[in-house]
């Protein structure tokens, strides 16, 4: 399909990065040591509380239909 080597490479690196764009649909968390909605202490993870991550991802997904529309 490719006659030149250098342009299937650079084809198939596009293509990773299209992938990796589309796999971002959650952001890569750091653990900061603090829930990330509401700031509270915590020893592991992201958020204190199921509460919390339901929260911060339903904020997640409206900032996203935002971008979207
Ligand atoms: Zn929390």
């Amino acid at each position: 399909m490719y006659a030149d080597p250098i342009d299937e490479a650079a084809a198939r690196s596009e293509q990773m990065i299209a992938v990796a764009l589309a796999n971002r649909t959650k952001p890569q968390m750091v653990f900061t040591g603090d829930c990330h909605w509401c700031e509270e202490p915590i020893s592991s993870g992201h958020f204190c509380s199921p509460e919390c991550r339901e929260d911060h991802e339903r904020m997640v997904r409206a900032e996203q239909q935002r971008k979207l529309s």
